[in-house]
């Protein structure tokens, strides 16, 4: 995963400057999906996932008498999906790992083997290319058929954590046919968590590209 933790000095953070909103990536509705779960489905999926905030979270000011000593030593931690500043470190590893649902994404881009090897032909390498062909052969093994795209399992428990990881590829759609929204279980406890699970791969079907 790549560090996400990106420090401002707190005389810096503004919404014209540090704080400007980036590109979200966006849903992108699939016929599919819409023909077999309805047209509620999809902009239900889309708000919860997708839905906009209404600003960035701000700390509150410290009082006058301290705000001098905070404002010359301490940075702010910012989450760099949604902008929202942390004065501390813990709430800003909070904002991370929080929970809004669970959301399984079926991702192509993660199924990808890049060989950094070196080789002479400089193609893939042995070990790489076999490793490739492991994994195809377990989707198949699995059920999956020749027209559905190659993929792999990734879950999310929250916006930033999701978007995060798309821009990670550089993609500013997600097709709603790879996605698997699940309301968070109310029995589940603090200690069942992890902040990134994979989960097996068969536990969720992808639908066919
Ligand atoms: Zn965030
Ligand atoms: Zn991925
Ligand atoms: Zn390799």
């Amino acid at each position: 995963m790549p560090q996400q933790i990106s420090m401002v000095k707190y005389q810096d953070v503004g919404f014209d400057s540090k704080c400007t909103y980036d590109i979200k990536p966006k849903l992108r509705k699939n016929r599919r999906i819409e023909n077999r779960w309805g047209v509620m489905y999809q902009v239900a999926v889309e708000d919860a996932v997708f839905g906009k905030k209404y600003s960035p979270y701000m700390p509150t000011e410290p009082p006058a008498s301290l705000s001098e000593e905070i404002m010359e030593s301490d940075p702010l931690y910012v989450c760099k999906q949604c902008k929202d500043c942390f004065r501390f470190q813990s709430s800003f590893e909070d904002h991370n790992k929080r929970r809004s649902w669970i959301l399984g994404l079926w991702c192509h881009n993660c199924f990808i083997t890049v060989c950094t090897h070196v080789t002479a032909t400089g193609s893939a390498c042995p070990i790489c290319i076999k490793k490739d062909s492991d994994k195809r052969s377990y989707l198949r093994i699995r059920g999956l058929t020749k027209n559905q795209k190659l993929g792999v399992i990734k879950v999310f428990y929250n916006q930033c954590q999701l978007f995060e990881h798309v821009k990670m590829h550089g993609l500013s759609t997600v097709d709603m046919g790879d996605l698997m929204l699940m309301p968070l279980p109310a029995n589940m406890y603090e200690n069942d968590w992890s902040p990134e699970v994979e989960i097996n791969q068969s536990t969720m079907y992808p639908e066919g590209g």
